[in-house]
């Protein structure tokens, strides 16, 4: 079987001499490149913009349909791709050409007639900086991931869902609708910890939060709020979806006992309902004290429930008969 090669070994020759690309394919050929040859310059940059594209390329100066520089720069200006190492490879001797070869953001030049030892030291220079550039989008990658997820959950942290929250909420202020949200507390967590020991709460966690991620839709956030609480913003729901979503947490909370080394572990949720919208405008401090109550009135009714925010009153409050009970949903 042969050994499929890394993104990094592969390379793109344009060169429109033909003696001059056969040469070059089948040096870098045997020095265990998959070489990509193509002869002219707008073949070349069809091939730099694809999704496979090669991060090495060595590029003739003069070509049909574009010159090596010009599709270098037009590769420069390609947003948010992985670096492409550029070799301009040319007869011209000037320094003035080659300055400008430079310019346009090639990373070295070779010139023709190459010589072999020289050609392997500037791909070998090109491999290097594209693996450091490679380490370096990985870190990045890396350190974004940090900043917006949950290190034990893998979901959304706090900072995240409180910005889509904001962000819903400014939509619903320009664009009409609405926007829901779910508070989620574990019911006595602490017991948890208490009779069966922190990392084994720690796994009942994340189970938690794999189940939640299989009740919402893909635009809908899904973060851990704080300890054991998670928070759920739910764009365009009504009172009547948002609290069909919570029932299905509670629910897929509730049925199954979480499997872990300490045995099986049964867990309920309690959960705090609130939505913005027909008619009333609320803000996200508004909307997340709203859930909150409601969470707590759900404690307070014995847990493993979902309680429905009260719509807001905007007049003076209505005598006491006129008050509406608070939707419930849910049992014991
Ligand atoms: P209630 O039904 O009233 O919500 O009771 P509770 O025990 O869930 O509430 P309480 O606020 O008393 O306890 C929350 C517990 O959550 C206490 C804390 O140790 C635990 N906790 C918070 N974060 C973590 C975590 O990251 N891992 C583990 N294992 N436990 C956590
Ligand atoms: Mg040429
Ligand atoms: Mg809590
Ligand atoms: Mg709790």
């Amino acid at each position: 079987m042969t050994e499929q090669p890394k993104p990094e070994r592969s390379i793109l020759i344009a060169e429109d001499d033909l003696v001059s690309r056969h040469l070059l394919e089948t040096i870098l050929g045997k020095w265990g490149y998959r070489v990509i040859a193509v002869s002219d310059g707008l073949e070349a940059l069809r091939v730099l913009k694809g999704d496979d594209a090669p991060s090495l390329a060595i590029l003739d100066w003069m070509m049909p349909g574009m010159e090596g520089p010009e599709v270098c720069r037009r590769v420069r200006e390609l947003p948010q791709r992985p670096y492409t190492y550029i070799v301009l490879l040319t007869a011209r001797t000037q320094q003035g050409d080659l300055l400008r070869g430079l310019e346009s953001g090639a990373d070295g030049y070779l010139t023709k007639p190459f010589d072999a030892e020289e050609l392997r030291a500037r791909v070998h220079v090109g491999e290097r900086i594209v693996n450091l550039q490679n380490n370096l989008l990985a870190a990045r990658e890396e350190l974004e991931f940090r900043a917006t997820h949950d290190a034990l959950t893998g979901i959304w942290n706090r900072g995240v869902v409180l910005d889509a929250l904001q962000r819903e909420c400014s939509r619903q202020a320009r664009e009409g609708g609405s926007v829901g949200t779910i508070m989620i507390d574990l019911d006595h967590f602490k017991q948890v910890n208490d009779t069966h020991g922190h990392p084994c709460g720690d796994i009942v966690l994340r189970e938690i939060a794999r189940r939640l991620g299989s009740c919402v839709r893909p635009y809908d956030t899904l973060g851990r709020y704080g300890g054991e609480e998670f928070l759920v913003v739910v764009p365009s729901a009504d009172s009547v979806g948002a609290l069909r979503m919570a029932e299905r947490m509670r629910e897929a909370i509730r049925a199954t006992p979480i499997t872990t080394q300490q045995g099986p572990v049964r867990i309920t949720a309690s959960l705090g309902v609130a939505v913005s919208g027909n008619g009333q405008l609320l803000n996200p401090e508004a909307l997340l004290r709203l859930a909150d109550d409601a969470l707590y009135r759900a404690k307070a009714r014995g847990r493993n429930c979902c309680e429905l925010a009260p719509p807001v009153e905007p007049e003076a409050p209505a005598s006491e008969e006129q008050v509406p009970a608070p939707l419930r949903s849910g049992s014991q």
